[in-house]
């Protein structure tokens, strides 16, 4: 039976590039849904048309388009052993077509959160700064550069961004938080959901991930 594996973790838990590794691990195609609708606002059809509009309104696209989007997409062939679905579903709405979808092909849902401390969640995200050059991105508390606020390459400045700022990343984080537990639940009920501990060594998770992905 082949695999939707849907990623999911707060901002900065890694999440990215457990997806990747996955990716290129097992060949299963990396689905981000922003990516896509990006790329079909821009074909010259008329739903490429819909989205564009949407999104330059500032709506959201709405789940009956997000999941004609998504039937396209995994109808392809790259997605026939599996795929990996990353920003997908978002909802119990989205998370319940999603069901449908997969019966239709005949695959399996899990749930892969990946679970980091929150501490040092927080020092991951307010802790990077960025050369304003080269855009070279350090951590002072992982990663610190020779010289306090100034790249190593380059020597130009670093800065936070905006969004790293703690105030910022305390809301995101308290966001995130909100968005998911319901679909985390969702997918506990029925036994999909593989919670994974991204405070250890990125090999580590993915081995750990691979053995579960292969047995079940
Ligand atoms: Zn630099």
């Amino acid at each position: 039976m082949s695999k939707i594996i849907v990623m999911i973790g707060a901002p900065g838990a890694g999440k990215g590039t457990q997806a990747r590794l996955l990716s290129e691990k097992y060949g299963y195609p990396q689905i981000s849904t922003g990516d896509i609708l990006r790329a079909m606002a821009n074909a010259d059809t008329p739903l490429g048309h819909e989205i564009k509009e949407t999104i330059a309104s500032g709506n959201l696209v709405s789940d009956e388009v997000l999941a004609q989007v998504i039937k396209d997409r995994i109808s392809s062939e790259d997605c026939t052993a599996g795929f990996i679905l990353d920003g997908y579903p978002r909802t119990l709405d989205q998370a319940r077509l999603l069901d449908e979808l997969a019966d239709q092909q005949n695959k399996d849902i899990l749930l892969v959160h990946v679970i980091v401390d929150e501490e040092l969640l927080f020092k991951r995200l307010t802790g990077r700064r960025v050369c304003t050059k080269c855009g070279e991105i350090y951590n002072i508390y992982f990663r610190s550069p020779k010289r306090d606020g100034f790249c190593d390459l380059d020597g130009a400045p670093l800065i936070q961004r905006s969004d790293d700022t703690s105030e910022t990343v305390n809301r995101r984080l308290e966001a995130y938080k909100i968005s998911t537990a319901p679909l985390i639940d969702y997918y506990r009920q029925d036994g999909r959901l593989i919670e994974l501990d991204g405070d250890r060594p990125v090999e580590e998770v993915l081995e750990q991930l691979s053995a579960i992905i292969e047995t079940f």
